[in-house]
């Protein structure tokens, strides 16, 4: 399969290799990139961990995990990064409903691996509901990864939501 992030790579020559922690992440970017994926790919584990020390004593696993198993992932686009920041959108779909959520990221090294610190939303946009029958979304998504041209959203990504690694 192709890796959520939208590089284009196979996940499992991309992100999949941060997520089991066969490499670290070089970059605050890549780290962004492998947490999009990982929320893709429904494996709250990998957010909770990759957040900083302090972040983490404010967040609950069981929370992330609901969150990234409630939402359907779609596509990730890159708008902007710096060497501590990253400058998105990620597009997913909840209850039926496109939501777009544009996020400035701040990112730190601690112990030699990038972490998350936090991020400033800067829109959250509800797009539009999705019937069932028309156009799946992420046709108008060049990265994204789960894409099955001219499908429905009934049979595509509404059908093909990853569960669990
Ligand atoms: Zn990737
Ligand atoms: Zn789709």
């Amino acid at each position: 399969m192709l890796c959520p992030c939208g590089s284009t790579l196979l996940f499992n020559a991309c992100c999949q290799l941060y997520i089991t922690q066969q490499q670290q992440p070089s970059t605050a970017e890549q780290l962004m990139r492998s947490r999009f994926s990982a929320y893709a790919t429904k494996n709250g584990q990998y957010i909770f961990a990759t957040y900083g020390a302090a972040q983490q004593l404010k967040q609950s696993l069981g929370e992330i995990q609901a969150w990234a198993d409630e939402c359907l992932w779609l596509a990730l686009k890159i708008h902007a990064s710096s060497k501590n920041t990253v400058e998105f959108s990620a597009y997913y779909v909840v209850d039926n409903t496109l939501w777009e959520l544009r996020e400035k990221s701040n990112f730190t090294v601690e112990e030699n691996q990038w972490r998350y610190l936090d991020g400033d939303i800067t829109e959250h946009n509800q797009i539009k509901k999705i019937k069932r029958n028309e156009l799946c979304p992420c046709n108008q998504y060049a990265t994204a990864w789960s894409a099955k041209k001219g499908k429905k959203f009934k049979q595509c990504c509404a059908k093909s939501q990853v569960r669990s690694f």
